[in-house]
């Protein structure tokens, strides 16, 4: 509940809204702590041309002209070939390159192809990225077939059925080389015996070279080295500041795999690195995710440090360390409470630098290491990135939403004062408390619910949460300010169940995903609850045309909530398939025609970007006489188009 003036929101263009995340407690953390985050910042953002190239070879090089061509241009800066043509690199800059980050496919450009010819040849070939014997006309003729031949390379990942996915897949893991050859040549690598196998082929290009096959590998001294060196370099450097000697152990064994470029060796770091508990400080760097790969082998290059969120977490630890009261307590029959209940803490970070596939565009949650056999005998690491979602909610505020569809300013006020913290509390006590809590009766199938099962047991954690956010324990254990607040989360609530989440349904269709449904339930069937017919507890009104939730009386919704959870858990716990069936078919998946409609037409008329992304801070080291570090200062106010062209300049490694 932080009120200040930081800037959440900042540009938008096309189908992005660019926001600013902040460093929550940075200041407070030891001279150490944040000299550690400012080297592996560092590191992360020497990465970034290895996205760029992995997402298509032509990335980089467009990237750079384009760069030079914005700069270079003499013409009016309004005319619509030159808006066009900004919009075209700062989509390029955001998706690491000429394809959708999300759609993955190619960008039209909204800039005539004689305006680019015009511009291009005025360019200095000196400026220009020309291969050697490459000449200026060669250059221009291969760009325009890469930018306005919609049918050229059109896709970056190409899953469709019934074609070969790597031949018509833009990104750039493979040359040369078809689908059946590359899931040969990684299939003959596979022992049927190997207990431990390596992730084979997520570090590496495959190519076909005289009709051989073979692996270029991204290594120190391999394809990327340029970029690798750099980041090993700053790894090197993380190494004096690390917390304890356990983070000194994983950066030494990341740095020996980028080194040598075997696999097994990233899986000794992996095993490390998800044991690896101690100290704030925590980060990812290297070959992960394998979604950029139609076949799901390749690691795209990413990059994120991070730093615990000790506030939040100590919220989460607060909950779970009470989890057997909040069983004791909760109104359901109690033949289906637990007498032994565990509590689990979600652990929250702070994200303070993200790049390579991570940035602009990122995750909000990191689970990792992605190899099953590590998973399963070392676990993996989980965390949810707080900061993140604090941009995400502010960003909200701004955007004429809740001046659409809260119901008065009196509510508005409440869900602007209270509103952001509650939904983290409540994500917590589902999370924490709510899957966890109840238990089935003896006998019971746990797959008697079959296709209404994962609905059940959504709206279960889901109410578990709401009932308690309620309760004066609450206030009591310092997780609520008063008994206010709670409010706020049941007006968001209900409005999100009844109304508002259908804005992401397309007119005609059903509600499908678990989540969604589970919150249609609940919300439908408080309005539709025999207890609050005669009462008047919530309704659906309607002013000047327009639909609200109006909530006359919390308290006694919290009734509503009560025995719909005592409801859902009795179902579960007896396995009563039937009733499950009932209400999901009731409540959770029709959507009433008239109503969806009128939602997505305001929704529509608040032209609010789908796609978000961030601008990282501007980490400035302050060093001393000495050469040493003395602190470490983080800047929020470099604008996104200075920070692309900074990161161009700082940050080259492969053009
Ligand atoms: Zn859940």
């Amino acid at each position: 509940m932080r009120n200040d003036d930081f800037n959440y929101s900042d540009e938008k263009f096309a189908d992005i809204q660019m926001l600013r995340y902040r460093l929550n407690g940075f200041e407070n953390l030891t001279l150490q702590q944040k000299s550690y985050i400012y080297c592996l910042s560092q590191a992360t953002l020497y990465g970034r041309d290895i996205t760029f190239d992995q997402q298509g070879r032509y990335n980089l090089c467009i990237r750079k002209v384009l760069e030079v061509m914005t700069e270079e241009y003499q013409g009016s800066r309004n005319q619509s070939d030159f808006k066009g043509l900004e919009t075209y690199l700062k989509r390029v800059w955001f998706s690491n390159g000429i394809y959708h980050h999300y759609g993955c496919e190619k960008f039209v450009a909204d800039f005539t192809e004689d305006f680019f010819r015009e511009e291009l040849m005025k360019i200095d070939e000196g400026k220009l990225p020309l291969r050697k014997g490459e000449s200026k006309e060669d250059l221009l003729e291969e760009l325009v077939k890469v930018i306005f031949d919609t049918d050229f390379m059109p896709k970056r990942v190409n899953q469709a059925d019934g074609v070969d996915i790597v031949e018509t897949s833009a990104c750039n893991f493979y040359e040369g080389v078809n689908q059946q050859e590359v899931e040969h040549f990684y299939g003959n690598m596979k022992d049927a015996d190997d207990q431990e196998p390596p992730s084979y082929g997520l570090n590496s290009k495959l190519v076909k070279c005289n009709g051989q096959l073979s692996e270029i590998v991204w290594k120190e001294d391999g394809m990327y080295g340029e970029a690798i060196r750099k980041i090993i370099s700053w790894l090197q450097r993380a190494l004096k500041y690390a917390e304890n000697e356990e983070q000194k152990v994983v950066v030494e064994l990341l740095i020996k795999y980028y080194r040598t470029g075997d696999l097994r060796d990233f899986d000794k770091y992996s095993i490390k690195w998800v044991n690896q508990h101690e100290g704030l400080v925590d980060f990812v760097n290297g070959f992960i995710e394998v979604y950029g790969d139609p076949l799901g082998l390749k690691g795209t290059w990413e990059g994120i440090v991070e730093y615990k969120d000790l506030v939040a977490t100590k919220r989460t630890q607060t909950i779970s360390e009470n989890a057997q009261w909040f069983e004791d307590h909760s109104p359901v029959d109690p033949r289906f409470r637990k007498s032994k209940v565990k509590g689990v803490t979600a652990n929250v970070i702070c994200a303070a630098m993200l790049g390579g596939d991570e940035y602009p565009s990122t995750a909000i949650g990191i689970n990792l290491p992605n190899a099953d056999w590590i998973r399963a005998e070392h676990g993996s690491k989980s965390v949810t990135i707080g900061n993140l979602t604090e941009a995400y909610n502010k960003a909200m505020k701004g955007n004429g939403f809740r001046e659409e569809f809260v119901i008065d300013d009196a509510t508005r006020q409440l869900i602007d004062k209270y509103g952001d913290y509650t939904d983290d509390l409540h994500t917590d006590l589902h999370e924490c408390l709510g899957h966890g809590s109840g238990q089935l009766l003896a006998g019971t199938d746990p797959d008697a619910l079959k296709a209404y099962g994962n609905t059940n047991e959504e709206a279960r954690a889901d109410l578990f949460g709401l009932y308690y956010m309620a309760d004066k324990k609450m206030v009591e254990l310092g997780l609520l300010p008063d008994m206010e607040a709670y409010k706020s989360q049941y007006y968001t609530y209900m409005m999100n169940g009844a109304l508002t989440q259908s804005m992401r349904i397309k007119l005609g269709n059903d509600i499908e995903e678990a989540h969604m449904r589970n919150r249609a339930l609940i919300a439908n069937w408080a309005l539709d609850c025999d207890i609050n017919r005669q009462e008047n507890v919530v309704e659906i009104v309607e002013v000047k045309g327009k639909h609200y939730i109006r909530i006359n009386d919390y308290a006694r919704l919290r009734d509503i909530f009560a025995m719909q959870l005592a409801e859902i858990q009795r179902i579960k716990s007896e396995g009563d398939y039937e009733r499950a069936r009932q209400l999901v078919e009731k409540y959770a998946v029709k959507l009433d025609r008239k109503l969806h409609e009128e939602i997505l037409n305001r929704y529509a008329k608040l032209n609010i970007a789908p796609y978000k992304g961030f601008i990282n801070p501007w980490m400035k080291p302050v060093i001393g006489k000495d050469g040493e570090i003395e602190d470490v200062k983080v800047d929020y106010t470099e604008t996104y188009e200075h920070q692309m062209r900074r990161y161009s300049e700082e940050y080259a490694t492969l053009i």
